[in-house]
């Protein structure tokens, strides 16, 4: 393609919200066989709600969603905003003051952990219990395996090393993800999911997108050594994702598409930004790449 065409090809890109960085991601799309998506705020909405608890304590609903909130109000994950939002709903307050934390600590791709009133609590999933000897009761495996089996997230909070409450929230799938899938598979492009998230629910949702690979419990080096993979086996790779977590896999995608309303980390990351977040606009920007690509050659 000529200079002018890449230029218009970039504008035209541009007056459709999909922010090309140069003309080398415009031509890079067009060779794309292979999209790998993320999941969470991705393929699916990306605000969660909390939609079933299930308690091991005495502990009220609201007093173990005070300490649940606590312990999550300063992560920016987006399971850490679902949980707080429906601690908020419980207070009916817009503004709680929740107790007191010491010594939060993020532990990426697994949870948080903090001290609440002198009790240690943990949030988050089966790998931060094994990781701190906290042993999982039979009823709360089954709670967590129907949850995922609905394609659910599952959350395990513990007191002090002891299971006190299992809740499940779900993300459903953006209303145009099933049709994105089908037509890349149409336009011969393989599309594969990886996600920080369980087994279970990765496969519920890929299932129910139409997507045949997966690849779960993925961390963020993960999600760029699987690009890296599908690359040596001959792939032109297009990363799609939002997240922090997807920054590393965004840089080594032959093509880094970020969600508009990501993070601003994956937005620096990527090559091309969706500002509009549609998930369509995956397909119209390596449509715009094969038109400006192929005709002048
Ligand atoms: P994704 O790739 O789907 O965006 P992450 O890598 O961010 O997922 O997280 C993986 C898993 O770790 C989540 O599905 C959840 O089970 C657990 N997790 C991470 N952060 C939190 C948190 N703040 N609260 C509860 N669970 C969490
Ligand atoms: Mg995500």
């Amino acid at each position: 393609a000529t200079p002018t065409a890449v230029m218009v090809g970039t504008g035209v890109g541009a007056s459709q919200g999909i922010l090309i960085k140069g003309g080398q991601a415009l031509e890079n799309a067009h060779k794309v066989n292979c999209v790998v998506f993320d999941k969470t705020g991705t393929l699916t909405i990306g605000k969660p709600v909390v939609v079933n608890t299930k308690l091991f304590t005495n502990m009220v609903l609201r007093e173990f969603y005070e300490l649940v909130a606590a312990a999550e109000v300063n992560s920016e994950h987006p399971l850490a905003k679902a949980v707080v939002e429906y601690a908020k709903r419980l207070r009916d307050e817009e503004n709680p003051i929740w107790p007191e934390v010491r010594d939060f600590v993020s532990i990426a791709g697994h949870g948080v952990k903090a001290m609440v009133r002198n009790k240690e609590i943990l949030v988050g999933n089966k790998t931060l219990m094994v990781d701190h000897n906290v042993a999982l009761p039979v009823d709360a495996e089954e709670i967590l395996a129907e949850a995922e089996a609905m394609a659910q997230t599952g959350i395990i909070v513990s007191i002090n090393r002891e299971v006190v409450g299992v809740l499940a929230v779900s993300d459903p799938l953006k209303p145009a993800a099933q049709e994105v899938i089908s037509i890349l598979k149409s336009m011969k492009v393989r599309s594969i999911m990886v996600t920080g998230d369980n087994w279970g629910t990765a496969n519920s949702i890929a299932k129910e997108v139409g997507i045949e690979t997966v690849i779960a419990e993925a961390k963020p080096e993960q999600k760029a050594e699987q690009v890296k993979d599908l690359q040596a086996s001959g792939h032109k790779v297009a990363m799609v994702g939002d997240g922090i977590n997807d920054s590393p896999a965004l840089v080594a995608a032959d093509v880094g598409m970020a969600i508009g309303a990501g993070t601003d980390i994956a937005i620096e990351a990527a090559d091309i930004v969706l500002m509009k977040s549609n998930l369509e606009d995956v397909i119209t920007a390596i449509d715009l790449s094969r038109k400006t690509f192929s005709r002048i050659r």
